[in-house]
């Protein structure tokens, strides 16, 4: 009887995302493709995509659609489903257990999914489908999020591949996650975008659920590794639109190196999302810049503009 034969078979490695957007032109320079992936361990509460925070496959309920019918009631085996006065969908958020079983019974488009499991190479090959833009204004490819350092292995793999044929690859985390994994998907990475909300932890904590000192401690490390890095401040009015405050976060992108610190005021963009989700509307408190606010920030840092940039620049 011959050796017993060993066939090597190599591990997929599958991602969660919930969006592949071309042409954008906000997140890293040039022309790019942004590929947003699912799970975030921040809540923040102006988060504009509220589908990036669970890390599951989900349901997006559509309530102008629904006849109705009831089928998806009678599946919903924990009754997360249930009708409004006018016989229209309404899902709780907590009691879904994302089996999908409403999705498949409702003929009427009413219930669908968020989110596609997919792998590394098909990954890849989606993301390469603008190459020649990229080559021809100076882009690349970012992933977002939710938080991309959640699926480490995945986004580290994909950066990998595009990195080996010479795509620019930029990163776009929150910057919570030990710093070995920040480590290893940096080595594959030539631009993070790293947010800065806020420089006090326990305003930190008490927004958006963890305290900052990891981050920041990440963000400090990662200044001694060859990545450009650009810090980005969601700036949000009564919770860090603080002279004193974008001060010291501009004094701390000079510290690390960073090229530049963009200050992207907050919009209500993604407010119509979260009753879609069966989600608590994080906005409500919250509101945006005046236009002359808006104004003033931007003549405060003129002087600084070789680093400063309110708005997408
Ligand atoms: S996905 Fe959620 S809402 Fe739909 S049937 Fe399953 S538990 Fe119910
Ligand atoms: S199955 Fe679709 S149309 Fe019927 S009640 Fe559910 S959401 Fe509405």
């Amino acid at each position: 009887m011959g050796a017993k034969q060993h066939t090597h078979i190599e591990e997929k490695i599958y991602g969660t995302i919930f969006n592949i957007q071309q042409f954008s032109i906000h997140d890293g320079p040039g022309m790019r493709t942004t590929m947003f992936v699912k799970g975030c361990p921040l809540h923040c509460p102006w988060c504009s995509n509220p589908e990036s925070i669970d890390p599951f496959i989900q349901i997006k309920i559509h309530p102008e659609k629904c006849r109705g019918c009831e089928a998806c009631l009678k599946v919903c085996e924990p009754k997360a489903l249930l009708h409004d006065e006018k016989k229209r969908i309404n899902l709780e958020y907590d009691k879904c257990n994302h089996c999908m079983a409403c999705h498949s019974v409702c003929q009427y488009g009413a219930i669908t999914v968020i989110g596609l499991k997919i792998s590394v190479e098909d990954a890849v090959a989606q993301l390469l489908k603008d190459k020649d833009f990229y080559n021809n204004t100076g882009g690349g490819v970012t992933i977002s999020g939710g938080e991309p350092l959640m699926q480490h292995r995945f986004v580290s793999a994909v950066f990998k591949n595009l990195q080996k044929i010479g795509i620019h690859t930029a990163l776009d985390t929150c910057g919570y996650a030990p710093f070995n994994i920040l480590e290893e998907v940096v080595e594959h990475v030539n631009l993070v975008l790293f947010d800065v909300k806020h420089l006090d932890p326990e305003k930190h904590r008490n927004t958006v659920g963890v305290k900052n000192d990891l981050i920041l401690e990440n963000l400090r490390k990662l200044s001694d590794k060859k990545v450009e890095i650009w810090l980005r401040v969601p700036f949000i009015p009564g919770f860090n639109d603080d002279f004193e405050l974008a001060n010291g976060i501009i004094a701390l992108g000079r510290e690390v190196g960073a090229t530049r610190v963009y200050f992207l005021p907050f919009h209500r963009w993604g407010e119509h999302k979260y009753p879609l989700l069966g989600l608590k509307n994080t906005y409500e408190g919250y509101r945006e810049f005046l236009p002359e606010e808006a104004k003033n920030w931007k003549e405060k840092y003129i002087d600084q503009s070789d680093l400063v940039i309110f708005g997408q620049g």
